[in-house]
C-alpha cells in the first residue's frame, strides 16, 4: 500500500471512528478502531481512538495498556483516559496524577480527540 493510500485510510477510519463514538455506536467503534490499530499500531490516533472505545465498552484493562505510556507520543486526551481507567479500577492517586498530566500538558485544551 502506498503512504498516500494509508494516510487516505488512516484519516477516512479515524472520522469514521469519531463519528460511532460521538454517536455512542461503540460495537462499530471498536470493530473499526481494532483494524486501524492493526493496520499501524505506531499512530497515534488509532491508538487513542481504540483506547477510548475499549473504556466505553467497559474494557478498562485493555484501554490502559494502550495509553499508559511513557512516550510523547501521546496528547493530553491520552492522559484523561488514563485517569478515567485508573477511576473505574479505583486507583485514585494514580488517576489524579493523570489528571495533573492532562492539564499540564493541555493550557489551550479543546476537549477529548
Ligand atoms: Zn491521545
Amino acid at each position: 500500500m502506498s503512504m498516500a493510500s494509508n494516510a487516505y485510510l488512516q484519516a477516512r477510519l479515524s472520522s469514521l471512528i469519531r463519528y460511532c463514538l460521538e454517536h455512542e455506536l461503540v460495537r462499530t467503534a471498536t470493530f473499526y478502531a481494532e483494524r486501524f490499530y492493526y493496520i499501524d499500531p505506531a499512530h497515534h490516533d488509532a491508538r487513542h481512538l481504540l483506547a477510548t472505545a475499549y473504556l466505553k465498552s467497559g474494557q478498562t484493562h485493555c484501554a490502559l495498556h494502550l495509553v499508559n505510556l511513557q512516550s510523547d507520543n501521546t496528547c493530553p486526551g491520552c492522559h484523561e483516559l488514563v485517569a478515567k481507567c485508573c477511576s473505574n479500577l479505583g486507583r485514585y492517586a494514580k488517576a489524579r496524577e493523570a489528571y495533573e498530566f492532562a492539564r499540564l500538558y493541555a493550557p489551550n485544551a479543546k476537549g477529548e480527540l
